[in-house]
């Protein structure tokens, strides 16, 4: 009886052909796991505006600084209006001071010449809501 079932199983095995483990001669395994070299998954790195294109804001370039600035109160965008990080969102500011200080730009309404500049971003509709 237990003869009969090994002779089975044996003949079984020969017609499946499986090879034993241990006789596998080539070292690349379907089975094994692909290495990828990057994530696929990975999510997107967000970059502000600035960072993006690699511009450095400076006092000199008005006509960009002017973007930042509300035509009604001459005060800068808030960084949930305007997206920027928070290094290029200080330097901005940094420089519209400069460049107020200078004389180079108006303090409390925007340059009439930049009005119909193309906008950067949307001041009605903020890219993070307010935390107030
Ligand atoms: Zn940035």
């Amino acid at each position: 009886m237990l003869s009969s079932i090994r002779t089975r199983f044996s003949v079984a095995r020969a017609a499946i052909c499986l090879p034993h483990p241990r006789n596998y001669t080539t070292t690349i395994d379907s089975n094994a796991p692909i290495e990828l070299k990057e994530n696929p998954f990975a999510k997107e790195k967000i970059q502000c505006v600035l960072c993006k294109h690699g511009i450095n804001p400076d006092y000199k370039n008005v006509q960009l600084l002017s973007q930042f600035q509300s035509p009604y109160t001459g005060r800068v965008y808030g960084r949930h209006i305007t997206g920027l990080c928070q290094n290029r969102h200080e330097q901005v500011e940094r420089e519209i001071i400069k460049a107020q200080n200078a004389g180079l730009m108006p303090t409390y309404h925007k340059a009439v010449e930049f009005l119909n500049d193309p906008k950067l971003f949307d001041p009605e509709k903020a890219i993070r809501p307010h935390k107030y």
